[in-house]
């Protein structure tokens, strides 16, 4: 089993580059974003309990996010994962090394501050498909309707200033230590966000190959 771990800012593109790795390689890709996501859609209780704390752009508590990524990762019938927005804390990191694989790589994505505030405030999401798109770069062919299953495309409900701005201090803050954390173990390979995702993925695939 391999392990891919997409590190970068929110807005680097960990989405969809690990959208573009997922089909190239047939891994499954676990975002916990997402996970949290079709909770508080479902309007279960974890969602009503954790709705405020994704609104501000905080950190649902370790105990929740570790139990659903051991639940993901154990019903997984692949050659590998990727993991996209965890590990966010060094209590995740630790978590996340008691669960065996053969190969473990992290990619960093660089990208700066000002090009991921654009892109956040640029971008859409198709409520049913989760499809990224981009209202400067790929904005859907009918507004508000995704190409793909034609459901519903908005904004995230964190995808406006203020919570953009608290999210990219929890990751300084909270993230930045555990990116360090896999640096020092030799495990972390950085490379440039910039670009379309399908670029980025080659970057990342010529480092796999
Ligand atoms: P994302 O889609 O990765 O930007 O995540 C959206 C939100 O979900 C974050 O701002 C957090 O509130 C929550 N979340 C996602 N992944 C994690 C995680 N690994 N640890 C804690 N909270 C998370």
């Amino acid at each position: 089993m391999t392990r891919l771990i997409l590190f970068g800012a929110p807005g680097a593109g960990k989405g969809s580059v690990g959208d573009c790795l997922e089909k190239k390689r047939g891994y499954v890709r676990i975002a916990t974003g997402d996970l949290i996501r079709a909770e508080v859609k479902a309007r279960s209780p974890l969602g009503l309990q954790v709705q405020e704390i994704l609104d501000r752009g905080g950190l649902v508590s370790d105990g929740i996010i570790i139990e659903m990524v051991k639940q993901h990762v154990q019903t997984l019938n692949t050659d590998g994962y990727i993991l996209d927005g965890f590990p966010r804390t060094l209590a995740q990191a630790q978590a996340l090394s008691a669960l065996p694989c053969q190969r473990e790589i992290a990619f960093y994505l660089e990208v700066n501050e000002d090009l991921v505030v654009k892109r956040l405030l640029s971008r859409l999401v198709c409520q049913q498909c989760g499809t990224i798109y981009n209202t400067l770069t790929r904005p859907p062919q009918m507004e508000g309707v995704c190409d793909l299953c034609r459901g519903t495309v908005s904004r995230r409900s964190d995808d406006n200033e203020a919570t953009i701005r608290q999210r990219i201090a929890v990751y300084l803050e909270q993230t930045m230590p555990v990116i360090e954390y896999y640096k020092g173990h030799d495990r972390l390979c950085t490379v440039d966000g910039v670009g379309s995702p399908k670029e980025v993925a080659e970057r990342i695939l010529k480092v796999l190959e």
